[in-house]
């Protein structure tokens, strides 16, 4: 299938209305690397970091992760990678952890707040960036933060390592970018403050979308319930893109939805201007934007709105069949 899209892989996605949207792949292991090649996307815009935790039977070392990383970076030849730091918990479990049974995983005790609670492994796993990433940039990004002081605490984990590099003679990162996974409604409504604390912000669609719905992403009984393309989620979309518009903040798309044509056209529509995706949706996304008008197909999203739909999906597919 990727070979459909050869012909535009080294084209930019660039609408008809002349918008380059940047196109940014997601990641987990070192085999996904040369995809950044061959799919053409600009960079890694979500590495996951979970994997190299999970398939060991106990907690990874230190010099293997920095080794790890480093060789991530290696490989992808001078393009920008964003590294989130753990999401364990609810759906991740690792094999060498005391397991907690919880009523509501999902809801519970995971991610950023196993690294608030045993900040351990948050200080090695940091170490190992800063060390893999010495003299060459690092793009950092927290898991689930629901309020601004848990971005603050994860931030000043990573200024207390690197004066402990600079006391060592270390060298380290010639530019740091530290973000925040924007997946908890909470967030949107953060204050100022925090739009201006962050570098960047990566809207997890997956968790986002369960908690906007209150619809368990794992449970095949609602998961596919409730439309991306709502019109109460696309509103709330866009009210992040004016918060970060406003704050000047880099903002981009890193959930599965970002992969599906005609989701990431209608993101495009109403303002975000980078997403991530797994790499074989490159091409398919990248292919309908091109052949796009954002400013028509916003107007048709805000109609839909005006005229009371629950989802735009109708009116959108009408849309594009006639144009496309
Ligand atoms: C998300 O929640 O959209 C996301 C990208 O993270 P994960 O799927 O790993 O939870
Ligand atoms: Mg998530």
């Amino acid at each position: 299938a990727q070979e459909r899209y050869t012909s535009i892989r080294n084209k930019p996605a660039e609408t008809l209305c002349g918008t380059i949207i940047d196109l940014h792949m997601n990641a987990g292991l070192m085999a996904d690397l040369p995809s950044l090649e061959n799919s053409g996307a600009e960079g890694v815009g979500l590495f996951r970091t979970e994997l190299q935790f999970l398939i060991r039977n106990k907690m990874p070392q230190r010099a293997e992760l920095s080794e790890l990383y480093a060789r991530v970076i290696d490989a992808a030849h001078g393009k920008h990678v964003v590294f989130r730091t753990l999401d364990i918990g609810s759906d991740k479990v690792l094999p060498y952890m005391k397991v907690i049974e919880e009523p509501n995983p999902a809801l519970g005790w995971r991610a950023i707040r196993i690294a608030m609670d045993r900040p351990g492994v948050l200080r090695m796993q940091v170490q190992a960036l800063l060390r893999a990433a010495a003299g060459r940039p690092l793009s950092v990004m927290f898991p689930f933060i629901a309020q601004r002081e848990e971005f603050t605490a994860a931030r000043a984990e990573i200024d207390k390592a690197l004066e402990r590099e600079h006391i060592l003679g270390h060298p380290v990162p010639i530019e740091l970018k530290i973000g925040a996974m924007l997946e908890t409604p909470s967030l949107a409504f953060a204050p100022d403050s925090f739009y201006d604390e962050v570098d960047f912000l990566s809207i997890g669609g997956n968790d986002l979308k369960q908690f906007f719905f209150a619809a368990d992403r794992e449970n095949e009984l609602v998961r596919r319930r409730y439309d991306t393309l709502n019109v109460s989620f696309l509103t709330f979309l866009e009210q992040i893109v004016a918060r970060c518009d406003a704050s000047n903040t880099p903002l981009s798309f890193c959930g599965e939805d970002a992969g599906r044509p005609i989701e990431a056209a209608c993101f495009a529509a109403i303002g975000l201007r980078a997403m991530s995706m797994r790499p074989a949706s490159i091409g398919p996304v990248k292919s309908i934007l091109r052949r796009t008008d954002l400013t028509e197909l916003r107007d048709v999203i805000h109609q839909a709105s005006a005229d009371g739909l629950q989802s735009v999906r109708p009116r959108v597919m009408d849309y594009l069949r006639e144009k496309l």
